[in-house]
């Protein structure tokens, strides 16, 4: 395991070059972790970089080991996914994230939104054929919610997960299709399904001022995504020059280091505070 001074992280190595001893330890220590709410959602503001304004946020997982401190949810989702616990912790994000962007709804927009990544598992178990019953039972909009969805998950055998989006969308649901442009024919994916939101992957913004074929690729993506009537989320801005340019060829909604990395609820509110002089 090695430490990142960035982020804080603890990383452990992928989940299949743990030996059986390290796996089982781990396993272990996630169920205790999902008993004692050691887990902890940070939220990463997105801007609107049409109008600068703040009034969607993406959900990322945190796991705060009592030993080895916030643990990168690279290193434990897998397991999560593998163990099947991520079904039960997907669906406490999800409540969690929606009862938080009503807060911002009440205190800052009318139309504050978390976005909640999901996994194929939650699909699979109908899990998400609840959610739209347990906002209306919470008093909360559908709105309120984004869901991320990634390209594999739309792959073939995977038929029923896009009747299930189709079913959210219907509902009043926002599906966003993130990593775009990292996997094997996005292309087909925007002709055969309905979404919302296209998020442009951090390996094209992270060039884009250096290498021109990146400036190309993420202009030609976001052409084709209006023409398609999507809106387009940048992810990985770390930087003043990526922002502008995304701005100049006409992103909508930028999301990154440079604007604010994640945060725990509180300090996320405060920099809503800030931002909307509350
Ligand atoms: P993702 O969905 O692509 O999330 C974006 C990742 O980019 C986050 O990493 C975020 O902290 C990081 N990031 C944000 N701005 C920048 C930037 O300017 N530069 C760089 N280099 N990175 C930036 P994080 O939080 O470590 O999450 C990693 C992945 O773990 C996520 O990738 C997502 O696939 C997964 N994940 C996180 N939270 C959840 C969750 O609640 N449920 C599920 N199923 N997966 C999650
Ligand atoms: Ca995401
Ligand atoms: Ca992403
Ligand atoms: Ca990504």
């Amino acid at each position: 395991a090695k430490a990142d001074g960035r982020n804080k992280f603890h990383y452990f190595t992928s989940s299949m070059q743990h030996n059986a001893q390290e796996r089982a330890n781990l396993i272990r220590d996630l169920r205790i972790a999902l008993q004692d709410e050691q887990f902890e959602i940070y939220y990463q503001p997105i801007e609107d970089l049409r109008t600068g304004e703040v009034y969607k946020a993406e959900a990322l997982i945190r796991w705060n080991h009592p030993e080895n401190g916030l643990v990168s949810p690279i290193s434990f989702i897998p397991l999560l996914e593998e163990t099947r616990m991520i079904i039960d912790l997907g669906d406490w994000i999800f409540t969690q994230a929606a009862k938080q962007a009503q807060i911002w709804r009440d205190k800052f927009h009318d139309d504050f939104q978390v976005n909640v990544n999901t996994s194929p598992l939650q699909f699979q178990s109908k899990k998400t054929k609840y959610w739209y019953q347990r906002l209306q039972d919470l008093n909360i909009s559908p709105g309120a919610i984004g869901i991320e969805i990634t390209e594999s998950m739309l792959m073939e055998g995977q038929e029923n997960i896009s009747e299930h989006l189709i079913e959210l969308r219907d509902q009043g649901f926002q599906v966003a299709l993130d990593d775009f442009g990292t996997g094997y024919s996005s292309l087909a994916y925007l002709k055969k399904f309905d979404i919302d939101y296209l998020k442009i992957d951090k390996s094209f913004v992270n060039q884009i001022a250096e290498d021109s074929d990146d400036k190309v690729l993420c202009e030609a993506i976001i052409i084709m995504a209006h023409r398609l009537g999507l809106d387009v989320v940048a992810e990985g801005i770390e930087t003043e020059q990526q922002k502008s340019l995304l701005k100049s060829i006409e992103c909508d909604y930028g999301q990154g280091y440079h604007l604010s990395k994640p945060l725990p609820k509180a300090a996320f509110d405060k920099y809503l505070e800030e931002r909307y002089k509350v």
